[in-house]
């Protein structure tokens, strides 16, 4: 599902944030990237999912190396193979939990209709039937990301990359959101979480750790 080799991404200023990182992750697996404030994890995930290039090294998503393919390229394969769940949430605000949901599917070229009805069994399967109609400042933060959530997978995406996505959750609707991301890894939806929450890691099956823009374990 992911492949990366010997990739390197630097920023102005001299700053190595990834350094020669060679790493595979499997369809079906769930893994937690790890390590402490920047040493390169959202840095790695936006490159896996091919929102940002690697200055050096080669990456290959959903069995398609990146290098080469135009970002209209890159968007669609996005669209079609990732979906992404921020610490923020990223919601539109003033708009209700389906619209926000159904958004997700804009890509797909799916008529307003239809991405409604599939939006609204999204919802369902958080957890979230009842709140259909709220808009985000109209629900909880735990709420606010199972939309979210909802969002990235409501176009059945094979990889799940989540940046942090129990940052701004009390322990309760934090562990309902690793419920949730372990439901999915069940179904067979290959799971990438950033955590600098170790309880969050213990409960993955793999873990990868970045010190310094490098894998150290
Ligand atoms: P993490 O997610 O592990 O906290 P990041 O990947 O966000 O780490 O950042 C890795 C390093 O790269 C940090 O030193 C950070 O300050 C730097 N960095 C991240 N994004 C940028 C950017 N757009 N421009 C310049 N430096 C950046
Ligand atoms: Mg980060």
């Amino acid at each position: 599902m992911v492949a990366l080799d010997g990739v390197g991404k630097s920023y102005p200023g001299g700053i190595d944030a990834l350094r020669d990182v060679t790493l595979t992750i499997h369809s079906g697996e769930a893994v937690a990237v790890v390590g402490p404030s920047g040493s390169g994890k959202s840095t790695m995930l936006h490159i896996i999912g091919a929102l940002d290039r690697p200055g050096t090294g080669t990456v290959e998503i959903a069995g398609q190396r990146l290098a080469g393919l135009s970002d209209r390229r890159l968007s669609a394969l996005r669209g079609r193979a990732i979906g992404f769940v921020f610490q923020q949430f990223h919601l539109a605000a003033g708009v209700d939990a389906v619209d926000n949901v159904a958004d997700g599917l804009l890509y797909a070229g799916v008529r307003l209709k239809e991405r409604r009805r599939r939006a609204t069994s999204a919802l369902e399967r958080v957890g979230l039937g009842h709140r259909l109609g709220h808009r985000p400042h109209e629900l909880s933060g735990g709420e606010r990301q199972r939309v979210a959530i909802a969002r990235a997978v409501v176009g059945d995406p094979p990889l799940l990359l989540a940046d942090e996505p129990t940052g701004n959750l009390d322990s309760a609707a934090g562990a309902a959101v690793l419920d949730l991301l372990g439901e999915l890894h069940e179904g067979g939806t290959t799971v990438v979480v950033i955590t600098h929450d170790h309880l969050v890691a213990d409960r993955m099956p793999r873990r990868i750790e970045l010190r310094d823009g490098r894998v150290v374990a």
